[in-house]
Formats: C-alpha cells, sequence, structure tokens
C-alpha cells in the first residue's frame, strides 16, 4: 500500500532515471503525484467501427485485432515507420507509427487493440496516424465483450503538463497504479460541507479528475478542488488575522487635533478617499495589536501623504516609523515628496534618508548630508523620526530605538517575522510594529479576498481634483509613421518620452510555472537576457532609424543599481529625449516633463500593468499621451480600446482577471496559490462561499482540531507558503 507521503522514487516504474524528471514537474511523493491534474481531456471515448470511417481528418477511436504488422525504413523522411492492419470486423484499417519499432513485437499480429488517432489520407487511402494504442482482449476471446478498462484510448483521456522524459501516457500510467493503492485517504473537506454542497469525496474525485466517465464528471471534481484550496487559503487568511490580534503593538493614539491641524496646513484638501484611508489606518494604530493593511490606490492618488500622516501621528508619541521602498530613485522621490510636505509646516520632527549611496538627514535646521554611520547611530538613538530607505539596506544593518510603524511601498506582505528582525534587540521584543504597505497594482476584489484576505484594505479609488486625463490611442501598425511623427512634434516642443518594449520570448524558454519554481535562478537570468535583448533592439531601432537626431537612452535589469540610477538622473534633468526599458523600471518615478508614453506590442501586456505604465506621464503641466502601438488583430485591439475609454485602474484590473486570467498580477505567483484555485479567482459566488465557511468552521472549532485531515493540509500550506 502507498501512503500520500510515500516518496516517488518507491513507485513502481519509477527508478532513478524517471524521478529527478518528475521532480522538475514538481513531483516528489504519492501526493504530489495524484494532485499533478489534467490540463485537458482527450476525447476518445466514441468508439467508431472500421467500416464507418469515410474520411480524413477526424479523430477516432476503434478496437480491433493487429492482422499484419511490419517495420520498414524511409529513406526519404529517415525515419522507421511501423505500418500495421487492423481489423474489427466491418473492415480493414491501416495504421502507422513512427520511430517506435519495438511494436512490430508488442503488437504482433494477433493481439487485440484500442486505438484513437486522427484518420489520414496519402497516396494508399486512409489510415490511422500514430494513435495512441493499448492491448485489449482479441476478437475471438471470450472476454472480448466486456469492456475493458482503459487508460490511454476509447474513454476521456486525461492530458497533463508534461516535461522532457516525462508524457502524459507515462503520467497516465503511473496515476492508474497509484489510485487504488492509497491507504487512509482522509478528505480534507469536512463530511457536512461535502454533503451540502454535492461534492464527490476525496477518494472519487481524484479519480473522476483523473480518469472521468464524463466532462461533467470532470468538472464537479475540478470544483471540488478548486473549493477546498479556496476554503483553506480562507482559512490560514483568518487564522493569520486572528494570531495578529493575540500579538500586542505599541498604542499610538488617534490625536484628532494634532491630526487635523496637520491636514489644514497641508497645500491641497485631501480628497475624500484620502481622508477615509487616513481615518481607517489611524484607529488601527490606536489598537493594542498590529495593524495589517494595505493601502491600495492608483499612481498619481495620493498615497504617500496619507502614509505621512501615520508617520507624523506615530512621531508625535516618540515611535519612530520606517519607510521602505524597493529601489533608491524611489526612496529619495519619497524623501522629496514628504520633506516638501513638512517644510510648509515646521513641526520639529526628524527625517533621515538611507539608501546604498545616500544619506542624509531633514529637521528644522533644514536637510543636510550626514554619514551613514552617524545616521545610523542617530536611528539607534531615537533621534530620527521617520527613517525612508531602501529595503535592503534597513533590513541589512538598521537598529531603531523605538519602532512603532513599518510603511513598505510595493511588496503587499511583510509578516510578522520580518517586522520581528527589524527589531534586532533595540525594542522590548513583546510589541510588534504596525504595518502599512502600499501598491499602485490595482487589485480586484476576488483577489483581495483570496490572496490578501489577511490583510485589511485601505482604497483610494478617485484622484485629486484638476489632475490631466491622459490621451490614450491604440496604434495599429498603418498609424505608425503619423504616430511616430507625432512624438517627433512633442519632442521639439520641448516633451520627453518613455518607450517600453515587452521581453523576447526566446523559444526555449519555458514560461510555465514550473519551470520557474523548479530552477528560479535560472530562469531568472534567461528573463534578463531576454530583456536586454529586447531593449536594445528598441533601443537601436529608435537611436538609428526613427529618432537618429534624437537623444535616446536605455534601462534594463542588467545594468547596475548605480548605473540605473545614473541613466534615470540624466532622463529627469532632461539630458535624454527618449528612454527605452522594459516593465521592470521603477513604477513610481516623477518625470513631470515626460509627456509621451509609447508602450511596443502593448497587446502582450495586461491591461492593469498597461494602465500603470499610463500613469507615469501627466505629473506635470503639459498634456500627456500614452501610445498603444500594436500588431494585433482586431480582437486584441479590441481589448486595449478599454484604456481609450476609462482611467480607472480598478476598472481595467477587474477587466483583465475576466479576459487574461489571473497570471498578471504581481504577488500571485508567490501565494503559492494552486492552478486550480487560481483558475477560479473570477468566480466571486466561489470564493465569497469559501470565505463564509472557513469563518463558520473556525467559530465552532477555533482550533480546528474536529477536522484533523483539513488542519493537516493548512500547517502543510502554512510550512509551504510563509517563507517569513
Ligand atoms: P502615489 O499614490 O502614486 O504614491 P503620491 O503620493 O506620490 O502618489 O502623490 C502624487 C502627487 O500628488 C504628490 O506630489 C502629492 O503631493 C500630490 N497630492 C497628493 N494628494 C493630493 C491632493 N489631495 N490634492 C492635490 N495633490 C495631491
Ligand atoms: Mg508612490
Amino acid at each position: 500500500m502507498l501512503s500520500l507521503t510515500t516518496p516517488i522514487e518507491n513507485l513502481g516504474f519509477v527508478g532513478t532515471k524517471n524521478a529527478p524528471r518528475l521532480k522538475r514537474l514538481g513531483i516528489k511523493t504519492v501526493k504530489d503525484l495524484l494532485w499533478h491534474f489534467p490540463t485537458r481531456y482527450e476525447d476518445y471515448s466514441q468508439q467508431t467501427n472500421i467500416g464507418d470511417i469515410k474520411e480524413a481528418g477526424g479523430t477516432v477511436s476503434i478496437r480491433g485485432e493487429i492482422t499484419d504488422i511490419k517495420n520498414a525504413f524511409t529513406w526519404k523522411r529517415r525515419l522507421m515507420v511501423t505500418e500495421a492492419m487492423v481489423s474489427d470486423g466491418t473492415g480493414w484499417l491501416r495504421v502507422t507509427w513512427f520511430n517506435q519499432p519495438y511494436l512490430e513485437k508488442t503488437l504482433a499480429p494477433g493481439t487485440g487493440v484500442s486505438l484513437a488517432g486522427k484518420i489520414a489520407l496519402d497516396k494508399k487511402g486512409l489510415y490511422l496516424s500514430s494513435p495512441a494504442y493499448e492491448k485489449v482482449p482479441p476478437l475471438k476471446s471470450i472476454t472480448y465483450n466486456l469492456k475493458p478498462d482503459l487508460t490511454h484510448t476509447g474513454r476521456l483521456v486525461p492530458v497533463y503538463p508534461e516535461t522532457e522524459g516525462v508524457s502524459s501516457k507515462y503520467l497516465r500510467f503511473l496515476i492508474r497504479r497509484a489510485l487504488p493503492k492509497i491507504d487512509n485517504l482522509a478528505d480534507p473537506l469536512p463530511e457536512a460541507l461535502v454533503k451540502q454542497y454535492d461534492f464527490p469525496n476525496i477518494g472519487s474525485a481524484l479519480q473522476t479528475i483523473h480518469f472521468p466517465k464524463t466532462v461533467q464528471q470532470a468538472e464537479a471534481a475540478r470544483q471540488r478542488f478548486a473549493f477546498e484550496e479556496l476554503l483553506l487559503f480562507q482559512l490560514r487568511a483568518l487564522r493569520d488575522r486572528r494570531q495578529l490580534q493575540i500579538l500586542q503593538a505599541p498604542k499610538i493614539v488617534f490625536d484628532k487635533e494634532l491630526v487635523s491641524n496637520f491636514v489644514r496646513g497641508l497645500p491641497f484638501e485631501l480628497t475624500n478617499d484620502q481622508r477615509l484611508a487616513t481615518y481607517e489606518i489611524l484607529k488601527d494604530l490606536g489598537k493594542p495589536y498590529p495593524m495589517n493593511r494595505l493601502l491600495n490606490g492608483d499612481v498619481g492618488s495620493g498615497k504617500t501623504v496619507v502614509a505621512l500622516i501615520a508617520a507624523y501621528q506615530t512621531a508625535s508619541q516618540n515611535w519612530q516609523t520606517v519607510f521602505m521602498a524597493p529601489t533608491e530613485i524611489l526612496a529619495k522621490q519619497h524623501f522629496q515628496t514628504i520633506t516638501a510636505l513638512l517644510s510648509n509646516l515646521k513641526l520639529g520632527i526628524s527625517i533621515g534618508l538611507l539608501t546604498g549611496s545616500e544619506s542624509k538627514i531633514f529637521d528644522e535646521c533644514g536637510e543636510q548630508k550626514t554619514s551613514k554611520p552617524k545616521l545610523k547611530q542617530k536611528i539607534a538613538k531615537g533621534e530620527v523620526d521617520i527613517v525612508i530607505g531602501t529595503h535592503a539596506v534597513i533590513q541589512k544593518d538598521v537598529r531603531f530605538a523605538k519602532l512603532g510603524l513599518v510603511i513598505i511601498d510595493e511588496q503587499h506582505r511583510f509578516g510578522v517575522q520580518q517586522r520581528m528582525k527589524l527589531l534586532k534587540d533595540s525594542q522590548p521584543k513583546t510589541l510588534v510594529p504596525h504595518l502599512l504597505s502600499m501598491t499602485a497594482t490595482p487589485i480586484p476584489r476576488t483577489l483581495a479576498l483570496t490572496i490578501y484576505g489577511d490583510l485589511d484594505v485601505s482604497l483610494i479609488k478617485e484622484k485629486p481634483k484638476g489632475r490631466q486625463e491622459i490621451v490614450t490611442r491604440v496604434i495599429p501598425h498603418s498609424k505608425r509613421q503619423s504616430a511616430y511623427r507625432f512624438i517627433e512634434e512633442q519632442i521639439k516642443g520641448g516633451r520627453q518620452v518613455f518607450v517600453i518594449c515587452p521581453r523576447i520570448e526566446t523559444s526555449s524558454f519555458d514560461t510555465n510555472r514550473q519551470s520557474l519554481t523548479t530552477n528560479p535562478q535560472f530562469s531568472i537570468n534567461k528573463l534578463l537576457w531576454s530583456e536586454v535583448k529586447a531593449v536594445t533592439a528598441e533601443y537601436e531601432k529608435l537611436n538609428k532609424e526613427i529618432f537618429p537626431h534624437r537623444r535616446v537612452a536605455m534601462l534594463h535589469g542588467k545594468l547596475k543599481a548605480k548605473e540605473k540610477n545614473e541613466v534615470m538622473k540624466k532622463f529627469k534633468a532632461g539630458h535624454y529625449d527618449i528612454l527605452v526599458s522594459t516593465s521592470v523600471v521603477e513604477v513610481g518615478v516623477d518625470i513631470p516633463n515626460a509627456a509621451i508614453m509609447m508602450i511596443e506590442s502593448a497587446e502582450r501586456f495586461g491591461l492593469a500593468q498597461l494602465h500603470q505604465f499610463r500613469g507615469r506621464v501627466g505629473r506635470g503641466r503639459h498634456q500627456s499621451y500614452c501610445l498603444l502601438f500594436t500588431s494585433g488583430d482586431t480582437a486584441t485591439t479590441r481589448r486595449l480600446r478599454a484604456l481609450e475609454k476609462t482611467n480607472n485602474g480598478f476598472e481595467l484590473a477587474e477587466a483583465d482577471l475576466r479576459l487574461r486570467g489571473p497570471g498578471e498580477f504581481t504577488g500571485l505567483k508567490q501565494s503559492g496559490l494552486p492552478d486550480l484555485a487560481m483558475a477560479s479567482l473570477s468566480n466571486l459566488e466561489l470564493i465569497k462561499t469559501a470565505r463564509q465557511e472557513a469563518k463558520l468552521l473556525l467559530k465552532d472549532n477555533p482550533t480546528l482540531t474536529h477536522h484533523p485531515a483539513l488542519l493537516a493540509r493548512l500547517n502543510e500550506m502554512q510550512r509551504l507558503v510563509h517563507f517569513e
């Protein structure tokens, strides 16, 4: 007997050659094998009589007996061809296979076979070309009329994600053998839920997801597994929430007067969404347990000032705030935005900037450079209220005296352990700092509920008044030249241009998630190189052919941080007219003079992502434009036209999820969400149901000890997903 934890090597027919190959598909145990679900099914379920086969092109499934078989080498195609004749009593059919000479022996005359494949036509007539085959009792045997239990033919046949050396046929064979040998298969779904929703139980769901009798059966199994995964995700989120609530955090009291004074001193009025978000955050800070909140708002919606108010409130009660950005440029930009806002206010708080290359401090005496050790010393003594810097620098070597609030930009999840690590040993370890993470990626509701279910979310949907609308146009191939002329006019007028191009997909690069998980380093390198190639090609084209008299620069992931900074700085200072890059480049960088965003092969990006690129222009007083260059067909053009019509990032993100599935959303790949649950992410009903049921389960039995199988799965998931 097998158990789910049995290593794949211990399964028969695996051996030392195949075990590593299976591992490349993520299959290490029997569980992994059985949970390697088919992506589709080949429908070979309708059996045809040979006598009824009249034309080429269709797929048929037949049963009969080999009457003749032999190998021949074709010199023209340099192939070994095995040609056989099959009879089923209603007629004969010719069958061919390539480069499988052993078939001559395996399928010797007299062998009963079930075959499935395409009917083709050559000068000798109709024939069955390279069909799937399996042996069945021969025509005259007494068991012939018993319906044989088929695996590869004569039924709905599962087709799996494959890798070199691991075919669907082999996987089918292994799974078929393993299924009946599984011992003690406990159902993670509580029986009551299985009954209530009329789901198949775990045993039959596993059987029917691999070897369904009908399409409906397979679908029911799929729904069941998707629900199970979603339920687990919800349970995890709810449990994480609870765990946070039993921890202690610095209690930062909501001082309404202080805050309204601060807000009155700002050079602008807060939007309603900003007010609401601020209120939600300040209320959280006053609670005795750590905040875990995501501030989600489009580029330019004004998240920084909301974060600043929280930091100010925190500073006023003698707690420090750390503000972490993904890049140096963004850290500096935050520093500038914040010090600019504060300089009008004269509040007597001090702000430090700490990046790989720079350290300075801003206080009542203005802005001064300071050495890194000195700045760090001041931070450790609690003399700096708000520390702004890059993730890397801060996580490595900064000690805080009293850290009350962690603000983190463009990284959605930052666990309790990570927060505690920031404390090092400079503060009583019992107080966990509050967390505010910020993102400009609009997150659709179903996603927020599923993978960010442990976070509270504050949304900023409206932009500050008076912002210009960016004119967006889809540019089909025929309009390219006039678009270039338009860009030239803009440059003449003194504007600057961002050009974004997608990575070149190299044919050998396997974009499926498996290869990324099994060999991340290898794939990341490949990704980087395909990016360099794409950017360089576009750069050459623009620099040599289209705008030879203009100053063009490029940015890509292979440049060192310092080089990137240099290019960005020069672009910002107006040394270049055009900057070519891929999507990786700093999302939030402010270049007020850049008025054109030109995107090559726009159809290759998701709508939400295009919307983000668009957000990089329109920061200044000039009318700005977003030009979506495409060579796609009318359907892709239609998809892109959504961007011409709306400026609402949330609507676009929802549309993306519907049209392209969830693959595009940042954070999703790291979320550990299994494919089936992923595929259900646009199913709000299923997600809501899962959340509801998770709540009920935890309410009745907070420890989940009444559901040991569910608890085991949950703990296993927690181990896999929480890389804190
Ligand atoms: P993001 O949400 O992309 O981080 P920022 O916080 O950088 O946006 O804000 C963009 C710009 O808008 C900043 O210069 C900021 O000072 C300004 N801003 C923020 N809120 C408002 C507002 N309510 N009215 C006008 N300008 C605002
Ligand atoms: Mg920002």
